[in-house]
């Protein structure tokens, strides 16, 4: 049978994409090597990571808020086993809640290693099947330190970390980015010592400067360590210790996580057969239709250039099915938000303060923290606050950042006034429920104009 459309890779790409193709009327063949669907987000990334940092958050609350409500826990103790089988379960619920969705939306899966043969051909599982048009949704994976192998023992990628069976005494993470200050949050929340080796001289470096500042201020509040400017240059090990040696000292620990970034993963998929070049930094070049030089070939998400996001990916596998189904989808990489899941969360859209600086733009910014919200107050979540940067001539919203609980859920009005261009007067005028956190933004909106009211 020759499909409308083959996808390789059924993360949240390449999943989202074949639904949306079918959804259209094409006939849809997705494959990938994993038995399970949904990708590295559902199967070692997003999904398993979140379900983590929510256990041990409420746990390490228990530990360390509890007294402040009135509550008295005379012994919380926690169960890792336990903590690790319900991550599972919530992982295999989804995977078989995409299963579901393919059979309900008529998608053929196939499970194997894909490799392209020809412009339209890819053989998987001993078999060629035949598309009219292929999408290449193949994700990324860890990148490895040259001296420091992975063994997901000793030695762990994210995903070793995702499924320890004890909790390190000491973990040293390699690079605070994203992954890594969400992980090293788990095991700190658990008990380990957790010290991270960072080569920048800030956490989470694509955050607006103001941002990341307070937020490590923060984390090293509740007891992990970061020591910035520093590269590891070497390991030792030996069975039960690591050493670090690093342009400045030498750093000991049981385990150690590399959290040092992803790279594109498109290892054997027969690239040069179709003659698909890749960039320097290993993606797969794309125009601005999702199509690679073979017109019938496009490709999305992490194999392309652009933030490594759940969510960008999906955003791009619907716009691509769209694409083929001849329509004409308009993404707007501006308004996809960026998410730290730890406590407190940050989340930012559109501009930093930085960048809209280095595009010559004249802006001005609003802030409102949440010591001063009374929502926050109530629910003994203070710490942070919300940033807005808008053009100081248009008063156009071009960046919010909000660093505080549950940043994940307000970030989605950010995303929704960036879609839209909305102004920061637009934004101020729009009532919010009280009390809430949202209101912060609001005031943050007000303040652009100095008329918040609780400041
Ligand atoms: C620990 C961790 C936490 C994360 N948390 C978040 C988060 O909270 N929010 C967020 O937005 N992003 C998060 N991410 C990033 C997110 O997981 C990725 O951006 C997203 O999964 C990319 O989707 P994708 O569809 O491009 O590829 P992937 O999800 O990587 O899926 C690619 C699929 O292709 C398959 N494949 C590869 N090659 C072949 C082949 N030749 N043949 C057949 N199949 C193949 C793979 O088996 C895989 O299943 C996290 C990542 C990690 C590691």
């Amino acid at each position: 049978m020759k499909y409308d459309v083959i996808v390789i890779g059924s993360g949240p790409g390449g999943y989202v994409a074949a639904i949306r193709a079918a959804q259209l009327g094409l006939t849809v063949a997705s494959i990938d090597k994993r038995k399970e669907l949904g990708g590295t987000c559902l199967n070692v990334g997003c999904i398993p990571s979140k379900a983590l940092l929510h256990a041990t958050e409420l746990y390490w609350k228990m530990e360390h808020q509890a007294q402040e409500f009135g509550l008295k826990a005379t012994s919380c103790t926690y169960s890792l086993e336990k903590i690790m089988e319900r991550k599972q379960k919530i992982v295999t619920s989804f995977n078989e809640g995409i299963r579901a969705l393919f059979k309900k939306n008529k998608i053929t899966f196939f499970q194997g290693s894909a490799k392209l043969l020809s412009p339209t051909k890819v053989q998987v599982a001993g078999e060629v099947i035949e598309g009219e048009n292929i999408i290449l949704a193949t994700g990324s994976e860890p990148t490895p330190l040259p001296f420091l192998p992975f063994d997901e023992k000793q030695i762990l990628s994210s995903t070793g970390a995702l499924s320890l069976d004890h909790v390190p005494k000491k973990l040293l993470v390699i690079g605070a980015g994203v992954i890594g200050v969400e992980l090293g949050s788990v095991y700190s929340r658990l008990g380990s010592q957790v010290e991270f080796v960072e080569f920048l001289d800030r956490i989470c470096p694509t955050l607006d400067t103001s941002l990341s500042s307070e937020f490590e201020k923060i984390l090293t509040k509740q007891g992990m360590r970061f020591r910035l400017s520093t590269k590891v240059l070497s390991a030792e090990i030996t069975p039960d210790q690591i050493t670090l040696r690093t342009s400045s000292e030498q750093l000991t620990g049981d385990t150690t996580l590399i959290a040092v970034g992803r790279r594109p993963f498109t290892q054997n998929l027969g690239l040069e057969a179709v003659g698909i070049t890749l960039t320097p930094q290993g993606a797969v070049p794309i125009d601005h239709r999702f199509r690679t030089v073979v017109p019938t070939i496009y490709a999305i998400g992490d194999i392309v250039d652009g933030p490594m996001l759940a969510h960008k990916a999906s955003e791009e596998g619907v716009a691509v099915a769209e694409i083929i189904a001849g329509q004409n989808p308009v993404l707007n990489y501006l308004a996809i938000p960026n998410v730290i899941y730890t406590s407190p969360e940050v989340a930012a859209v559109g501009l930093t303060e930085e960048e809209a600086k280095k595009l010559n733009l004249t802006i001005k910014t609003g802030l409102f923290p949440f010591k001063v919200n009374s929502r926050a107050k109530c629910t003994g979540e203070e710490e942070g606050f919300v940033k807005i940067i808008a053009d100081s001539t248009t008063d156009t919203i071009l960046g919010i950042h909000i660093l505080g609980a549950h940043a994940s859920e307000l970030i989605a009005a950010a995303s929704l006034a960036i879609q839209n261009k909305l102004t920061t007067l637009q934004l101020a005028h729009t009532p919010h429920a009280h009390p809430t956190l949202s209101e912060a933004l609001k005031e943050a909106a007000l303040a652009l104009h100095q008329r918040a009211i609780h400041r």
